[in-house]
């Protein structure tokens, strides 16, 4: 707990009593991520290495003996939604916010948990929309408080899998494990190694500040609100070029197997879609070692390369993502990327901590060249995932 997670604890508190009267019986919140590197990969059996923030989303929650759900979110204002929980299914769901909310309480009952009533105030510092995975953080504060006020404690790695049930069949945005595992597991002071084909993880440190070096998350604000259809056709595509391949997954593609299966393909585009794949998981595994052999100049390289491969071969890059990047590593950044999803969203940049300065004025001044809106930039502190706050 820091100071500035003292600030969020007491809103959420006081957006409780209002809306519902009384105490909550705890708090718990889940952060938002960062992607190191290893993007648009985890959904093909490839390794990520993300590191969760400090953003957080909080909710203070209590059960109730009425069977409804009751949800107010500090980011929703004069929203108090009241959900029945007998219609807590996904053939209900309502395309909106509380969806997140009562996929969770849909995917315990799934093991058996069922809580019935339960009254629920959220609040978050994790920007929506931009990339950090503000939903996986909703839905793993949600579910942990589920699973603790039940009574019914689950680990933290299945928690993360029925997060991410929630927001695939309940919210229905196909998503892989990444951002959910990063929410659960991941340890302050370190990146999460994760292989999404073997589901194992480690926690590898990483520490810029020791190195002289700073970690920018610069939010172009160009949302990604509408890269739904895109993300659902990528992941068709590695399906088409799994089974063209006789491959389990398509990050079981080794390097050296690469240039033979690019001959068998016919189509440039699912041929470029598989070079993404295969090149971005040898990346991940480039970054692991420099970062265990305290190397950290050297992820830069790699991280630009990541950019690149998901501009030019994944294709889901925007004119703002790319922008911020050329704009940083043209004003001194070791090495810069788009992180998440793509279409919008954030940034990162890897910068000498002296020229931190220089890098975010110049990318603003870009920006507002362009006439777009002044991206927000954040340094975040590497935090814990998931946990009870109070
Ligand atoms: P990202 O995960 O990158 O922030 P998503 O589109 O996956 O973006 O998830 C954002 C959605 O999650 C929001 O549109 C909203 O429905 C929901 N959400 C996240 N945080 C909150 C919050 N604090 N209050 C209400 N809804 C939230
Ligand atoms: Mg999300």
């Amino acid at each position: 707990m820091t100071v500035d997670d003292r600030a969020p604890l007491d809103v959420v508190r006081e957006l409780f009593k209002a809306a519902f009267g009384g105490e909550p019986t705890g708090v718990w919140s889940a952060p938002g991520r960062v992607n190191l590197i290893g993007e648009h990969i985890d959904y093909a059996g490839g390794c990520v290495l993300p590191f969760a923030i400090d953003r957080r989303t909080f909710v203070a929650a209590r059960l109730h003996p009425d069977p409804m759900v009751r949800v107010v979110s500090a980011q929703r204002p004069g929203e108090h939604v009241a959900i029945p929980y007998a219609e807590v299914d996904p053939r209900n769901a309502r395309r909106e916010w509380t969806d997140y909310v009562a996929g969770m309480l849909w995917a315990f009952r799934s093991t058996g948990t069922d809580v019935g009533g339960l009254e629920l105030a959220v609040t978050s510092t994790v920007p929506v929309g931009a990339g950090l995975s503000s939903s996986a953080a909703l839905e793993c504060a949600v579910g942990a408080a589920t699973a603790d006020i039940s009574g019914r404690p689950i680990p933290p790695a299945n928690l993360a899998r029925l997060a991410q049930s929630a927001e695939n069949d309940y919210v229905g945005v196909p998503c892989g494990l990444l951002d959910q595992m990063a929410a659960c597991m991941c340890r302050a002071g370190h990146a999460l190694f994760f292989d999404t084909a073997s589901g194992m993880m480690d926690h590898i440190p990483f520490d810029p500040e020791r190195h002289e070096l700073a970690l920018l998350v610069i939010d172009t604000r160009a949302s990604h609100a509408h890269s739904d259809g895109e993300y659902a056709r990528r992941r068709e595509t590695c399906r088409a070029a799994e089974k063209i391949l006789s491959l389990p997954y398509l990050a079981a593609l080794s390097p050296a197997d690469l240039p033979t299966a690019l001959r068998t393909l016919d189509d440039d585009v699912l041929r470029r879609r598989v070079r993404h794949v295969v090149t971005e998981n040898a990346r991940v595994h480039a970054t692991v070692e420099a970062l265990r052999d305290g190397r950290l100049r050297d992820v830069g390289p790699l991280l630009t390369a990541s950019h690149i491969s998901l501009r030019d071969d994944y294709e889901v890059s925007s004119p703002e993502l790319d922008l911020a990047v050329d704009t940083a590593l043209g004003a001194g950044a070791l090495g810069a990327r788009l992180t998440g999803g793509g279409f919008g969203g954030s940034v990162i940049a890897l910068v000498p901590t002296n020229a931190a300065g220089l890098v975010v004025d110049a990318v603003r001044q870009r920006f507002a060249e362009r006439g777009w809106a002044s991206p927000s930039v954040i340094t975040p502190r590497i935090a814990e995932g998931v946990r009870r706050d109070a």
